[in-house]
């Protein structure tokens, strides 16, 4: 873990989240700034950057990732339909350095977000 990684810190519980999720790989928390009733973040607690970092390796890690992203889905009852984003880099409106996805729900959501 990256000490100077705010996600990473959250990860390891240095920083106090509102956790939803952990196992050994994943960690799933709310998001301090949420744009709908459900966004929550879901990470990976090995300190990876973005998907343009993303090695051939993590290949299950990320199939994982999709798995949880798709419980907690359901167990926040967003049956009728969810967003699921990853900003990458610059242009792509990142701002933590650290993988994430964000899963968004709970109301109608607009396309595209611009
Ligand atoms: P990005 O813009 O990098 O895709 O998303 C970063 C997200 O992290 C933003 O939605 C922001 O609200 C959230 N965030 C930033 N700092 C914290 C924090 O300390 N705690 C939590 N729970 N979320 C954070
Ligand atoms: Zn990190």
């Amino acid at each position: 873990m990256s000490q100077d990684c705010l996600f990473c810190r959250i990860a390891a519980g240095e920083i106090p989240s509102d956790k939803v999720f952990e196992n050994e790989r994943i960690f799933a928390f709310r998001d301090i700034n949420p744009v709908a009733p459900v966004h929550i973040l879901v990470i990976p607690k090995e300190h990876i950057e973005s998907i343009a970092h993303v090695e051939d390796d993590h290949q299950a890690l990320l199939g994982e990732i999709m798995t949880v992203i798709r419980d907690l889905a359901h167990e926040e009852n967003l049956e009728k339909g969810y967003r699921v984003v990853a900003n990458i880099s610059t242009h792509g409106g990142q701002t933590v350095p650290h993988l994430h996805f964000h899963l968004i729900g709970g109301r109608s959501l607009q396309w595209p977000p611009g």
